[in-house]
């Protein structure tokens, strides 16, 4: 089979976090604004785009076997790697596993060239970091659904020790407020009932003097948006006008997703997080003063070099002690380039899958324990697709609950439902009114 060049059909496969959701979603608007067609099917597209994500281990691995099963399956499409491995390894991917296009985080907007570029028999190579042009050469948005991503900050300044986001998507920025205004709109008008501002460090957007609980405001005023989410946060960056917002505007969901990783200071120190156990609980402290009812959510790693036992148990002691609704929870992998990758002290294999069952099975008792707790309380679901029995819808619960009921009711519909039962990772429920959008 020949390669295609001018590929009329493309397929889009994001990996990772949900920033590479958005950024797969907008590499597929602008296919398709040139007139290519999307299929579902990986293995039938002219033109694959790999968005990857280097946060875990053998990230780089794991796009070179799956670039092997599309050329031993698919019609040896035309391969384009994106996302955060595109930006680490660069020309390293394109002379090893033959790629005819690699286009980092900051520079996919070109894909349409290095798509032009790849046709012609040449690599379609770019890692430039350029950010801000970026957003502005993307396509309006025309159709979404009820949920929607909208990217507002990119990049991080924090430089944790394991962590390779800094190297990979470039230092902090912040798109501009008009920009930002415009596109919720947008995203409104396409369909969307509830948008999830995104950014490595969303807190940390900034226009001047206005912060993110400023944009909240700005976005509360828009006619047709019934729900405002933003992830993910850093403690540092969780200002008094980000924390009034939460008291203050109803459209903002009681959740916060707010990472912490470790609960002992000597880890927090050498993970270089800079914020301690105690400044993390006081921020809690005073997000929950604002918004009696928010959920918590966070990130763990366990097993970071040289964390002992005792360290550990200061993980568990901080779990205990804030009671997350739901938690993402990792075994320390070093990434190639970042400080904590040559620390002594690196944790046997064995010992972290312990430390990781332990701690998630803390998490575990209290996701469960919360969403018993649920048991009983009305709230407003948005309806964001079809379950898999008959009449069944799903949908989140404001606290980011996942719901089913028996209903009517549409996708993008707001439905009052009381919670009838619970299991760890769904809940049940009745409808009681259709609340209008
Ligand atoms: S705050 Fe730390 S963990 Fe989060 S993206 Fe920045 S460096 Fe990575």
């Amino acid at each position: 089979m020949t390669k295609p060049t001018n590929p009329k059909t493309f397929h889009v496969k994001s990996f990772g976090c949900q920033m590479n959701v958005y950024d797969g979603e907008r590499m597929a608007e602008l296919m398709a604004a040139q007139g290519l067609t999307a299929t579902d099917d990986a293995n039938a597209a002219d033109l694959v785009v790999l968005n990857t994500c280097h946060i875990r281990e053998k990230a780089t691995e794991k796009v070179y076997s799956d670039i092997g099963r599309l050329r031993k399956h698919g019609k040896d499409p035309m391969i384009a790697v994106a996302g955060c491995v595109a930006q680490a390894e660069g020309v390293e991917i394109a002379h090893r596993a033959k790629v005819d296009i690699v286009v980092g985080p900051q520079a996919y907007h070109n894909l349409p060239d290095l798509v032009a570029k790849a046709s012609r028999g040449e690599l379609g190579l770019d890692t430039d970091m350029p950010v801000l042009s970026k957003f502005g050469a993307l396509p309006a948005r025309r159709k979404v659904g009820p949920t929607a991503f909208l990217t507002v900050q990119e990049g991080c300044d924090k430089f944790c020790t394991y962590c390779v986001v800094p190297y990979t998507r470039g230092a902090e920025i912040s798109r501009q407020w008009d920009a930002l205004v415009d596109e919720a709109k947008a995203l409104v008008d396409a369909g969307a009932k509830e948008i999830t501002l995104l950014g490595q460090n969303v807190n940390a957007w900034s226009d001047g003097d206005r912060d993110l609980g400023a944009l909240i405001r700005e976005l509360d005023r828009i006619p047709g948006l019934a729900r405002i989410r933003y992830t993910t946060s850093h403690p540092n960056d969780m200002t008094d006008g980000l924390i009034a917002a939460h008291r203050d505007v109803e459209k903002l969901m009681p959740f916060l997703h707010l990472p912490v990783q470790a609960g002992n200071d000597r880890i927090l120190k050498a993970m270089n997080r800079s914020h301690s156990r105690d400044s993390y609980l006081r921020i809690l402290d005073r997000v929950r003063t604002a918004r009696p009812d928010i959920a918590l959510s966070g990130d763990f790693i366990v097993g970071f070099p040289g964390e002992t036992e005792a360290e550990f148990a200061d993980t568990l002691s901080l779990i205990d002690e804030v009671g997350y609704a739901q938690a993402f929870s990792f075994k320390y992998s070093p990434r190639p380039g970042t400080p904590a990758a040559d620390m002594d002290g690196q944790i046997a294999p064995e010992v972290m899958d312990d430390r990781l069952q332990r701690l998630q099975a803390a998490l575990n008792r209290d996701q469960a324990a919360f969403n018993a707790a649920s048991v009983g309380r009305t709230c407003q679901v948005l309806i964001e697709r079809r379950g898999k029995l008959p009449g069944q819808m799903l949908g989140k619960s404001p606290w980011l609950q996942s719901i089913h009921l028996i209903t009517d009711a549409q996708v993008g519909d707001l439905v009052e439902v009381e919670i009838v039962s619970a299991g760890p990772n769904s809940l049940a429920g009745i409808e009681r009114v259709r609340v209008a959008a």
